[in-house]
C-alpha cells in the first residue's frame, strides 16, 4: 500500500488507527496491570516500607517513560518504528516472563527489561498514528483521541485484572497474564502491519542490507547492555536522582545540535513544541498525584459509596480517570472535527490553556471536599469523582492534542526523537509528582484523619492556584506560540 493511498483516506479516521488502538490497547493492558501490581507486590511481598516503595515505584515510572526518548530516537535513526516496536514488544513479553517464573527472586530484573521494552514500544506507535495523515488534516486529533481510547480500554482491563488475580491467587499468575496479552498485541501488530505501507520502515534503506544488520544487531545489543545499568539505578533511588539531572539536559543538547541541520522555520516550529513539552511537565506533575497522594487521600479521607453505591474509593481512585477517557475521549475528537467543519476549532495552544483550567477546576473539586467531611475526617466520594471527572477533562484537552502535535510540529526524521522527549516530560512530571505529594503529606505519623484532610486539600488548592495560572500564561503567550508554529494548527 502507497502512502498516498493511506493518507486520502476517507471518513473520519483511517482504518490503520483502529489496528494501532488494539496493539496498544494490549500493549497499556500490560503496562498499567504491572503499574497497579508494583507498589503492592513490594509493600506486600517484598515486605518494603510505604516509603521505600513509594521511591522506588517512583523512579521505575520515571525510567520507563525516560526511556521512550532513547527509544524514539534509535528508531528515527536505524531500526524505524515496526521494529522498534517488535523489539520494544518482545522485550515486554521476556520481562513480564521473568516475573511470572519467580516475582520475588526476580523482581528487579524483570522490571528493567521491561523498562527497556516500553522505551522502544511507546514513543513509536503513538507516531505511526501520527503517520497516518497528511500534513494539514484537520482530523489528526480526532484520530489521536481514539487512539488514546484505546490506551484507557488497555489501563482500565490492565489495571483491575492484574491487580485482583495477583491479590487473590497469584503473583506469578498475574505477571504472566501482562506476558501474555503483550504477546496478543505484538501478534495483532503482525497481523495488520501491512496496511502500514512504507510507515516505519527502515531509515536506512539506501545501506546495503549488510551495514543495515550490523547497525540494527548493535542497536538490540546496547539496549541488553543498558539492563543491568538500570537494574542498579532502581535499586539505588540516589542514582536515579542523578540521572533525572543528566537526562534532560543532555536531550536538549541534542537537539540543539540537531537544530543547527535545520532551516529557520523548523527550529522555530521544534522551540514551540519545547514549549508544549515544558508546560506538560507541569500538568503531569499534579495529573499524577493520582498515583500518590490521592491515592492515600482515598485510603484515609473518602466514604465507600458513589450515588449510593459501595465501592472501594482505591478501586475508584484507579479507575475513575480511565472511564471518563473511555467515556468522553471520542466524543472531545467529534467536538474538535465538529468546531474544524465551522472554521471555530480552537488551536493547540487554547486546548492545552484550557487542559490547565480544567485542571485548576478539579484540583479546586478535590480542595472542596473539605467542606463535606464528617468529625472524622471522612469526606464525600461522590465530589471526588466528580472532581476525577473535570481533571480527565483536562487531560483530554492536553494529552492526545500533545501526541498530535509533536507529529505536526518536527520534521520527520525528528518523529520518534520528539515524541520521545513528549514522554520524558511525563517521567519529569511523575518524578515531581511525588515530591510534591510528599510535601503535602502531614509529617506527623499520628496525624488524624482530619488533620491529614487538611493538609492534602490545603496542597489541592495550592495546585489549583498554580495550575490557574498556568492555564492564564498559556492562553496569554498562545498568540506568541503561533507565531513559532509558523502556520501549523
Ligand atoms: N495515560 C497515557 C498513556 O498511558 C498518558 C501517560 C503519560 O504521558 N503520562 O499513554
Amino acid at each position: 500500500m502507497q502512502l498516498e493511498q493511506i493518507q486520502n483516506f476517507e471518513g473520519k479516521y483511517p482504518k490503520q488507527v483502529w489496528h494501532l488502538f488494539l496493539t496498544e490497547m494490549w500493549e497499556r493492558f500490560s503496562f498499567y496491570g504491572m503499574r497497579g501490581m508494583l507498589t503492592v507486590f513490594m509493600v506486600k511481598e517484598l515486605f518494603f516500607n510505604d516509603q521505600e516503595a513509594n521511591l522506588k515505584y517512583g523512579a521505575i515510572q520515571a525510567f520507563v517513560y525516560a526511556f521512550t526518548f532513547v527509544g524514539g530516537l534509535f528508531a528515527d535513526k536505524i531500526l524505524g518504528f515496526k521494529k522498534s516496536l517488535f523489539w520494544g514488544g518482545a522485550l515486554m513479553i521476556v520481562g513480564s516472563f521473568i516475573l511470572a517464573v519467580s516475582p520475588h527472586e526476580f523482581f528487579f530484573i524483570g522490571i528493567s527489561v521491561t523498562v527497556i521494552g516500553t522505551g522502544f514500544f511507546k514513543p513509536n506507535i503513538s507516531t505511526m498514528v501520527g503517520a497516518l495523515y497528511k500534513d494539514n488534516d484537520d482530523r489528526r486529533d480526532a484520530g489521536f483521541g481514539l487512539f488514546y481510547t484505546g490506551i484507557n480500554v488497555g489501563a482500565l482491563l490492565g489495571g483491575f485484572l492484574c491487580v485482583w488475580v495477583g491479590k487473590s491467587y497469584s503473583w506469578n499468575l498475574a505477571f504472566s497474564l501482562a506476558g501474555f496479552v503483550m504477546i496478543i498485541g505484538l501478534i495483532t501488530f503482525y497481523f495488520t502491519k501491512k496496511h502500514l505501507g512504507p510507515i516505519g520502515d527502515s531509515p536506512l534503506k539506501e545501506l546495503s542490507s549488510k551495514k543495515r544488520k550490523t547497525r540494527e544487531l548493535l542497536v538490540f545489543a546496547g539496549s541488553l547492555i543498558c539492563i543491568p545499568l538500570i537494574l542498579i539505578m532502581i535499586k539505588n533511588t540516589a542514582y536515579t536522582d542523578m540521572f533525572m539531572y543528566i537526562i534532560g539536559p543532555a536531550t536538549i543538547i541534542y537537539l540543539v545540535y540537531e537544530m543547527t541541520k535545520l532551516t529557520k522555520i523548523e527550529v522555530y516550529r521544534l522551540l514551540a513544541a519545547l514549549f508544549f513539552i515544558f508546560f506538560s511537565i507541569v500538568f503531569w506533575a499534579f495529573f499524577e498525584q493520582s498515583g500518590g497522594s490521592l491515592s492515600l487521600f482515598a485510603l484515609n479521607n473518602l466514604h465507600g459509596t458513589v450515588l449510593h453505591i459501595p465501592i472501594d474509593p482505591n478501586v475508584l481512585n484507579n479507575t475513575a480517570n480511565s472511564v471518563f477517557v473511555i467515556a468522553f475521549s471520542a466524543l472531545i475528537g467529534l467536538l474538535w472535527i465538529w468546531l474544524a467543519k465551522r472554521k471555530s476549532e480552537p488551536n493547540t495552544m487554547i486546548k492545552f490553556g484550557f487542559g490547565f483550567l480544567f485542571l485548576a477546576l478539579a484540583f479546586y473539586i478535590f480542595y472542596a471536599t473539605r467542606f463535606f467531611a464528617d468529625e472524622n475526617g471522612v469526606t464525600s466520594l461522590d465530589i471526588f469523582t466528580v472532581a476525577y471527572l473535570v481533571i480527565t477533562l483536562g487531560e483530554l484537552c492536553l494529552s492526545p492534542i500533545g501526541l498530535s502535535i509533536m507529529t505536526k510540529l518536527a520534521p520527520k526524521h525528528l518523529w520518534g526523537v520528539m515524541m520521545g522527549m513528549w514522554f520524558l516530560a511525563s517521567a519529569y512530571g511523575q518524578y515531581a509528582a511525588g515530591i510534591l505529594g510528599a510535601g503535602m503529606a502531614n509529617p506527623d505519623e499520628n496525624a488524624t484523619n482530619t488533620e491529614k484532610l487538611i493538609s492534602y486539600t490545603n496542597g489541592y488548592y495550592q495546585l489549583a492556584i498554580y495550575a490557574l495560572i498556568a492555564g492564564v500564561v498559556v492562553i496569554a503567550l498562545s498568540p506568541l506560540i503561533k507565531k513559532l508554529m509558523g502556520g501549523v494548527k
